[in-house]
């Protein structure tokens, strides 16, 4: 029945005023509250002339304003540009005039990074988020507190932009993936459904709010169901993150895989083991392994743990397991209105089981990638959108991971999964966390093999015996041709490990 956010908080304002949306440290904010909040910001938006379609980036870490802004910019009919906040001043500085952005929206712990930016830039304004009392330019909380509240209704439309999301640009320059309305409410109504979530429903979100899985279903689902968010600056110390769960009575917990595996190698206090009130954990964004999943039911008995798949051009959700229909290893089911399917080089599709690139079609599907239009007509043909991974189907449907595709190890014409040699490493006594790769041999231009393996603290890892177990559980050709044991394996901000950046160590100094 919406056509845009702001008809969400309206409704959850006018239904349930008093209820708490957000809790922040020892802070709350009411549905009324945060829409009076999200109005006055709207008003300062208008004044400033923001316009409809109008870009407004976002370097903000988690935190009450990062909701407020999100609202405010999209209730003027402007889109909000959320930036990953752990980019550099360069990268920043791309993405700004990519999208044009127009205004700019800080943290001001970030102030040395993006300053400058004004100069580089289209950015005719800074507006600084929880910054010092006596920062009287641009000062978000001080705006807050002194405009008056805009009272009129907002016009956007389902399929107008709300959102531009930047890949990691892991493959080339970061795109911005445009996301409408429609396509963010099609992920908040599945994934609501799917996990059978009530406005009795607490979520706490931890991992960064930009990136688009924490965005979709940490932020806008719980608003979609009128439930409570519980904001945590960050993942460190993990102890807060454990202490948050417990006071604030969360039920949702959404965390990625190297996150799990810290999880279960903690020593959870036996308190926090007897009367947190999770329900549903979420993985996503990475493969969670077998050992976690078998290790995690181990540990966590009264909570189930759930792997979904998505990627930021399908607003990201795009499979879940369900509460009641779950297979391991599987990231489960696409969602309610979603198609995926299985296909070869020619696009043509699979027999059920064969392996093949995963294609999804349905309301999640982005707009297309902004200004690159050639991209974007090699991503979507006919509603079909390519993800670049590649996956098969079971006869009821689920749908497995095998890889990404251009992670795929092609050694003497075989093809060779590193996730498969993954799960097999992930299995062995004192591996923390592991990651295969291909790596071209420049005299037999042939792939080869490498692991990197991080060991967990206090194990002796020894090749040789890792050798002979891996020799009893993979094919010859499987087999790792070099083995390297790393203290800490190099990932991004949501904890998923870079296998580029691996890469490009080994080419540049053979590590
Ligand atoms: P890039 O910019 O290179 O596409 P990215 O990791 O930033 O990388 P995201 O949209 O954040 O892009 O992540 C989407 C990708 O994450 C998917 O294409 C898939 O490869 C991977 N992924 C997501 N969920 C899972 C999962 N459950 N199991 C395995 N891989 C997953």
């Amino acid at each position: 029945p919406y056509q845009n956010f702001y008809e969400v908080m309206c409704a959850n304002a006018k239904n349930a005023p008093r209820k708490t949306a957000l809790f922040m440290d020892d802070r709350k904010l009411s549905y009324a509250k945060l829409k009076e909040a999200i109005d006055a910001f709207a008003h300062f938006l208008k004044q400033s002339n923001i316009q409809k379609g109008d870009k407004v980036a976002m370097i903000v870490g988690n935190c009450e304003a990062f909701v407020v802004a999100l609202f405010a910019i999209t209730k003027v009919g402007a889109v909000a540009v959320p930036l990953n906040t752990f980019l550099k001043q360069e990268e920043f500085e791309y993405i700004l005039n990519d999208c044009d952005a127009k205004m700019l929206l800080s943290s001001y712990a970030f102030e040395k990074e993006t300053k400058a930016l004004r100069e580089s830039t289209k950015i005719e304004r800074i507006i600084w988020v929880e910054a010092p009392l006596e920062e009287n330019e641009g000062n978000f909380e001080r705006i807050l507190a002194t405009t008056l509240m805009d009272k009129e209704a907002c016009t956007a439309k389902l399929d107008d932009t709300a959102c531009i999301v930047y890949t990691s640009g892991t493959t080339g320059k970061p795109k911005g993936a445009m996301l409408s309305y429609r396509n963010l409410f099609s992920n908040a109504i599945g994934g609501a459904d799917s996990f059978q979530v009530t406005c009795k429903d607490r979520f706490i979100v931890f991992l960064p709010m930009f990136h688009s899985f924490t965005l979709s279903i940490m932020v806008l689902l719980p608003m979609f169901t009128c439930s409570s968010v519980v904001i945590v600056r960050s993942v460190f110390p993990f102890a807060n993150v454990l202490k948050q769960t417990l006071l604030k009575q969360v039920t949702i917990f959404l965390g990625v895989p190297t996150l799990y595996n810290a999880l279960l190698k903690a020593k959870i206090p036996w308190y926090f083991m007897w009367f947190n009130k999770v329900r549903l954990f979420i993985s996503g964004s990475a493969p969670l392994s077998e050992q976690a999943l078998n290790d995690f039911s181990a540990k966590f008995k009264k909570a189930k743990l759930l792997e979904g798949y998505g990627l930021s051009e399908c607003s990201p959700a795009v499979c879940v397991n369900r509460l009641h229909h779950q297979k391991p290893l599987s990231v489960g089911l696409p969602l309610p209105g979603y198609e995926i399917k299985i296909v070869d080089e020619e696009r043509m599709e699979v027999a059920t089981g064969e392996v093949g690139e995963i294609m999804v079609k349905g309301d999640c599907v982005m707009q297309g990638y902004l200004n690159h239009p050639d991209a974007t007509d090699e991503t979507i043909s006919n509603g079909w959108l390519l993800t670049g991974d590649l996956g098969k189907k079971d006869h009821e449907g689920f749908l497995y991971i095998v890889d990404r595709k251009k992670d795929l190890i092609i050694s003497k014409g075989i093809n060779i999964y590193p996730r498969e040699i993954e799960e097999v490493i992930y299995k062995y006594e004192g591996v923390d966390a592991v990651a295969v790769i291909g790596l071209k041999d420049e005299q037999t231009k042939d792939e080869e093999v490498l692991a990197f393996i991080q060991p967990k603290e206090d194990a002796k890892l020894r090749e040789m015996e890792l050798r002979a177990y891996l020799k009893h559980h993979l094919a010859n050709f499987k087999l790792p041709k070099h083995i390297y044991f790393v203290e800490e394996l190099p990932k991004n901000a949501t904890g998923k490990v870079l296998k580029r950046v691996l890469k490009e160590n080994i080419q540049a100094d053979g590590l």
